[in-house]
């Protein structure tokens, strides 16, 4: 039973504190994985401004997000310029490259992609993207091999753009199988990996799951039969749930599943099927998300 864990760095917290962290828990159990990182302004803080939309406020509540994220990301970019994570943590992010994990891009400046992506044209998208991809490429001494956009918020304008970076593949959506994305009727060469399992702030405190059994829950939706794809967060699992994340590897690998890092899966995927990209609400996120769904065009 294999699982492909990513794990997502949205913040400078999660960069300082939470990667070092996670490393160290991935390396006790050998496991490898892939790592995608925000590298340009932290303005997370900015998200503060959501919290006026009742449903993110319930979520607020429901998550305590000052514990999950700390009050000085919640704030971060709200009053000042947020600081560029890549510049100041470059060492961090290079280090989780050496030790052999996958390194991917998920934004340049993680809070604007998903505030302005509904506005934001191709040359804006292709603009976002470069800056990340140029800061990576200086840090880890080659351009990242792979992509993830923040928050799954990825449409065809995105795809398009990703298609001019030398990405092996993108994880930008929330899915079932391993696909190549159709745009157009043209299908795109770069395959997604779509994320098919839920978050931690997705479940917890829905529908009786709480920190005693979220462990459980989640390995009790891990199918040997089907595609499964894990992501945390640098800031959640790798900070404030630690121990937690710790004792999830344990029970998973002693329960016989192994962790790998997404660009592995591609080998033993042939053949890839074709999909569109489409918005789709989930449980227990705000706003939409972009979901895999059955191709018209080609099928
Ligand atoms: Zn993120």
């Amino acid at each position: 039973m294999k699982i492909g864990l990513r794990i997502d760095v949205d913040t400078f917290r999660g960069t300082r504190y939470g990667v070092p962290n996670l490393c160290k828990i991935l390396a006790d159990y050998s496991v490898m994985a892939s790592f995608f990182f925000s590298v340009g302004p932290d303005n997370m803080g900015r998200h503060l401004w959501r919290l006026i939309r009742p449903t993110f406020f319930r979520k607020m509540l429901r998550t305590r997000a000052s514990s999950l994220y700390g009050w000085d990301i919640l704030f971060k970019g709200t009053f000042w310029p947020g600081p560029v994570i890549g510049e100041k943590l470059g060492h961090i992010i290079r280090s989780v490259s050496d030790v052999g994990h996958e390194v991917g891009l998920h934004a340049w400046d993680h809070h604007a992609w998903q505030a302005h992506i509904d506005t934001m044209d191709s040359d804006a998208i292709h603009r976002s993207l470069n800056k990340g991809v140029e800061l990576l490429t200086r840090i880890l001494g080659r351009p990242p091999t792979c992509s993830a956009v923040p928050g799954w918020k990825c449409n065809d304008l995105v795809l398009m753009e990703k298609a001019k970076f030398p990405f092996g593949y993108n994880s930008d959506c929330r899915g079932e199988s391993i696909f190549r994305p159709v745009v157009g009727g043209n299908e795109l060469s770069q395959p997604q990996i779509p994320v098919t399992l839920p978050t931690y702030d997705e479940v917890i405190g829905h529908n009786g799951v709480s920190n005693s059994n979220y462990n459980d829950y989640t390995l009790s939706l891990i199918k040997p039969d089907r595609l499964n794809i894990l992501t945390i967060h640098a800031e959640v699992e790798g900070i404030i749930c630690l121990e937690m994340f710790d004792r999830f590897v344990k029970i998973a690998q002693s329960k016989g599943a192994s962790f790998a890092p997404l660009g592995t899966l591609l080998a033993g995927s042939s053949p890839i099927r074709r999909a569109t990209i489409v918005a789709n609400k989930i449980h227990g996120r705000d706003g939409w998300v972009s979901c895999q769904a059955p191709c018209k065009v080609c099928k």
